[in-house]
Formats: structure tokens, sequence, C-alpha cells
């Protein structure tokens, strides 16, 4: 294992975060290597970590006044083994190859947990949607459609949307697509619900990853029935993830962007809410207008120069983590703990530093990695490409319906796997493990290709 990091390390020494997500995995899975002889034969570490194809672009675009810009696009298209590659784009100036990398290879062990037939994928550009008009990013799409449809298909590989790409950009990107090859097919999930969108989709990652909380709950014998929660984010994620929450008796107290966060003891109530999706979807808007909006609520702005993120050090029972990677440190896990957070259910991509969750794990929280908790979106995804095939749309209960019995089934799989393993009631083992195997097993079906 030291090996494999080690060569990963040196290939790419500038792909800190691909290196943190290989690292997580890399350690959980060695007793099924012990178990596997063949796996080491076959070097499966070595073929999992390499991309089977990266894909860098260039993406020219004129702004409202005929200036000329140019961004970077990706996508990697990581592992095919049990299915089309499948992963959302991100439009975000921070990102780059090794974010890209990262986010491509947590997909493919998230694609597998879901029970659907997906490789994993993701893309994206250090385009930044904030501040642009709506012109400019269809300018943007169509751009970044026009390389990258050579490299995509309803059967090949099959993106949706991330931080930064929503309903419009989906819209745009598709368009672009259909304009080009000529052909009406399932090529993006995440579309609109009157042009082969599906039900539940926009809801899809926030409500899984409640649902899958309330099944770590369910084995306490507990339930989220007056739970105080923290929520960070307030976009997609955080917006139904609060919404869910609320519908089972929870409070959630907190929201954040990128500027700061509001904390509002009273919690966000389905009214609350509406003013918060008008605000971030419509307007396009900063989360302080809620603190001016409601009163007794606190805003707090960014702070770079303190050690720690203060929305995660306020009383509470539950944390959901809804923004971006990284973004509880080793101090802030502390300060869960000391606050009385006993569930951690990770809406966004690696939100937690391998330092906080070492500590989750030794203190037994009930806490679930992204890979596991926040696959409803994918799992929706691929309800979605199903529909798309067969040209039907699946009324709201059936796809919710089947969205909870993946998670069930997920969450059913991880605890499996970790006491197969010795590892019980341990969800980042237990996911990691279950991904793998059946990822692997898969490559080792179909050669050496
Ligand atoms: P959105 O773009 O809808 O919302 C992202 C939210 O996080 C915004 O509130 C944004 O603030 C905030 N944010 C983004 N980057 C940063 C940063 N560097 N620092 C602080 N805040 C930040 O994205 P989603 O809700 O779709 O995605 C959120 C997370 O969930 C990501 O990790 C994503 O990979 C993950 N995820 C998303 C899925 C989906 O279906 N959408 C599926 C699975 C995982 P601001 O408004 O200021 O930009």
């Amino acid at each position: 294992m030291d090996k494999i990091i080690s060569v990963i390390r040196n290939k790419d020494p500038e792909q800190r975060e691909f290196h943190q997500a290989v690292d997580e995995v890399l350690e959980t899975v060695m007793p099924v290597l012990d178990k596997n002889p063949e796996y080491r034969q076959q070097a499966v570490l070595a073929r999992i970590t390499e991309p089977e194809r990266v894909l860098m672009f260039r993406v020219p675009w004129m702004d409202d006044d005929a200036q000329v810009h140019v961004n970077r696009g990706f996508r990697v298209e990581m592992n095919s083994a049990i299915g089309p590659y499948k992963g959302g784009l991100r439009f975000h100036p921070s990102v780059n190859l090794g974010i890209i990398k990262f986010l491509a290879f947590e997909q493919v062990f998230k694609n597998s947990l879901t029970t659907l037939s997906m490789g994993g994928g993701k893309g994206g550009s250090d385009f930044d949607p904030k501040g642009k008009s709506d012109g400019e990013v269809m300018r943007f799409c169509q751009s970044f459609m026009a390389e990258l449809f050579r490299h995509i298909g309803p059967n090949t590989d099959v993106p949706a949307g991330d931080i930064g790409v929503g309903a419009r950009e989906i819209g745009y990107l598709f368009g672009m697509y259909k304009k080009l090859r000529n052909e009406f097919t399932g090529v993006l999930t995440g579309k609109s619900l009157n042009w082969g969108g599906s039900l539940i989709r926009p809801e899809a990652t926030g409500y899984g990853t409640v649902y899958f909380a309330a099944e770590m709950l369910a084995v306490k014998g507990e339930t989220l029935e007056g739970k105080t929660c923290l929520v960070s984010g307030s976009g997609n994620v955080a917006q139904y993830t609060t919404e869910k929450v609320v519908e089972l008796g929870g409070k959630v107290v907190t929201l954040s962007d990128s500027s700061g966060y509001i904390y509002d003891e009273e919690g966000i109530d389905s009214e609350k809410l509406a003013f918060v999706q008008e605000l971030k979807n419509i307007r396009r808007g900063r989360i302080a207008e809620y603190a001016e909006t409601y009163p007794d609520v606190v805003y707090t702005p960014v702070d770079s120069t303190l050690d720690h993120n203060p929305l995660w050090d306020h009383k509470a029972d539950c944390a959901f983590p809804c923004a971006t990677q990284n973004e509880i440190n080793e101090k802030d896990g502390e300060n869960l703990i000391k606050n009385g957070v006993h569930l951690i259910s990770e809406g966004a991509n690696m939100p937690s530093v391998p330092a906080a969750v070492d500590m989750f794990v030794e203190h037994e929280l009930l806490y679930a990695p992204g890979k596991a908790a926040n696959a409803g979106g994918v799992a929706v995804s691929g309800l979605e490409m199903a529909q798309n095939s067969m040209r039907l749309s699946w009324p709201r209960e059936e796809v919710d319906g089947r969205l909870k019995g993946i998670m069930k089934a997920i969450h059913r799989t991880c605890r499996d796997a970790g006491d197969q393993y010795g590892v019980s009631g341990n969800y980042v083992a237990g996911a990691n493990i279950a991904g793998f195997v059946k990822v692997v097993n898969a490559m080792l079906d179909q050669g050496l290709v």
C-alpha cells in the first residue's frame, strides 16, 4: 500500500485531495487484499487508482461586453467496470484536475453501492457562475459542450450537476448536445421535468442523506424527532436535507454559504426554507439576507483568521455538512464532539479532513461518509436514466419509495461489510470495502483492459 501511495504522490504531487481520497480507501481495504491474494497479483490497487481516461480542454467564451475569456474544462472517466461513467459536473473557481480526480474516484465506490449499474466519472471547470448573466452562463455551457459532446453519450458517460451546475446549466448543456448530435437522448441527468427529468431528482441527495441518518439512528432505537441539527451550505443538498429533517421532526438551526453562516435558534421552518430557496436559486443572493429578514437570527461572516468554523461550535445532536470538501477540520471535529453531536451524515463529498474522520470513528459516533450518505443523488440519476430508456416517467411516490429502498440497502451493505471484516459499526470501512469488492470483481471478470 505504501508503495502505491508513494507512486501516486510522486506522479502528481500537487493533487492533494486525490491523495487524501485514495489514502482513506486504501487504508480500509487492506484486509480485503489479505483475504484475496489474486487481487495483489492482478495489481488491482494500481489499476483502480489510475483513471481510464482524463480529458482536459480549452473553453473559450465571450462575456456581455464582448470580452473573451478562457477557462479549463475537465472530464475524468475513472472506471467503467460496472456501467457507463456517471458523475456530476462542478463549475467553481477552485476546480482543478486533483479535485476532479478525487471526486471521480469517490464516485466509483458510491455508484457501486447504489445497487445500480453505473461506473464512475466527474467533470467540471474553473469557471465561476457567480455574478454572471444568464447569457454568459449559456455561452459558457455551449462552449463547454462543444468539446465534451464527443466523449459522452447515454451508454458511454452521463454527466449531471454538482456545485455551480443546477437546472439552468443542465438545460444549456443539453440544448447544445442535442444540436450537435441531432438526437434527444438521456445523455445528462438532472434535466427539467418536462423534457426528461425525474421527479425527486432535485431532492434526492438531501433526502437520501437524511434517510441514511434515520437508518443509523434506527439501529440505536432513535429517530430524528426533536433532534437539533447543524446543516452547512445553502445550495441544492443543504436545502433538501433541511426540508427532510424538518419533515421528520428535527430542528435545523444553521445554514451557510461561502461568505458566512446563520444561526436561527428557533429553527428553519418551511416558510423560512422557501425564502432560502428563492434567495439562492432565483435571486442568487447571499445567506446574510436571511438574518436581515428574520428576527433573533445571528449572521457570522467567514473569518479566515480563525482556526475553526464557528458553525460547528453549537450545541446539537446531529450534523449534516452539505457545502464542500474539507469543511470540517480537526478542531471542528473536536467542537462537534464537545457539543454533543453524535450523528454526522455527509451530504457533501469528503467534507471532513482525515484527522476528524479518525476522531469520529474512535469516538464511535454514527458517522456516514459522503460516498454512502449522499449516494441518493446519483441513485435517482440512475432512475432518471432508466425512465429515459423506457420513455416513461414514474410518479413522485414511486421514485421516493425507490430512493428510500436504495438508501436502506446501502446502509445494510455498509453494516454487513463492516461485520464481515471485523469493523462492525464503522461505516467508512464498510462503504469502502463493499464498494471496492464489487468493482474489483467486475474488473477481474473483464480481463486486463
Ligand atoms: P450548490 O452549488 O447547489 O451549493 C453549494 C453550497 O456550498 C453553496 O451554499 C455554496 O456557497 C457552498 N460552498 C461551495 N463551495 C464552498 C467553499 N469553498 N466554501 C464555503 N462554502 C462553499 O452545490 P450542491 O448543493 O449540489 O453540492 C454541495 C456538496 O454536495 C458538494 O460537495 C457536492 O459535491 C455534493 N454532492 C452534490 C450532489 C448533487 O446531487 N447536487 C450529489 C452528491 C454530492 P455559495 O452560495 O456562496 O457558492
